[in-house]
């Protein structure tokens, strides 16, 4: 297995639309088994294969709670197939946006189509926070970023900041890690 580098804002490749997986091979397996190192050393609860610059709709999750049994979920070409009319909003971070948290409001309920890693397909119907990281994850296979569903306002002023901190860390290596944040960072 291998950790990798989880690209991040103003990186364009979050902004590709990824590619379905045609053979699930020892590639897709091996991608998967990288993910899920990368993701939990992060940590965060979800990952897509662009977060760490592969386009390919292959999305990692495991809602675990911190001291239980890991509980990975892998969905391969996920899709929703149905969202409800209600509601609901969630604190979300994502690893791509580090240390950046903004309430957003999705469906509270949606279901999912995916494969697993047999290749055999799965539909499932998801609530709570399980329904918010998985949209948040689908959203990434579309090139869509959670700050797409906040206010231009605080978007622009969220992606100024990141360009401007991309700009300045050229010239300096020296990085913050903060790992107090315990919300939806995925
Ligand atoms: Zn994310």
């Amino acid at each position: 297995m291998a950790r990798h580098d989880i690209i991040t804002l103003p990186d364009k490749r979050l902004r590709l639309v990824s590619e379905p997986v045609k053979r699930i091979d020892a590639g897709i397996r091996k991608l998967v088994e990288d993910m899920f190192e990368t993701m939990y050393a992060a940590p965060g609860i979800g990952l897509a294969g662009i977060q760490i610059g592969v386009a390919k709709r292959v999305v990692v999750m495991d809602l675990s709670k911190k001291d239980d049994e890991h509980k990975p979920l892998v969905l391969i070409n996920p899709e929703i197939t149905w969202s409800s009319q209600e509601q609901a909003s969630y604190e979300e971070g994502c690893l791509s946006i580090p240390d950046y948290y903004e309430e957003v409001e999705r469906p509270e309920r949606v279901k999912v189509r995916y494969l697993d890693l047999d290749g055999k397909a799965h539909e499932i119907e998801a609530g709570g926070l399980f329904a918010t990281c998985v949209q948040h994850e689908i959203d990434h296979t579309n090139g869509v970023l959670f700050i797409d569903h906040i206010s231009r306002l605080k978007r622009d002023r969220v992606t100024k900041k990141f360009i401007k901190a991309a700009k300045t860390a050229d010239k300096t290596t020296s990085k913050t890690t903060d790992k107090t944040a315990k919300k939806v960072e995925a």
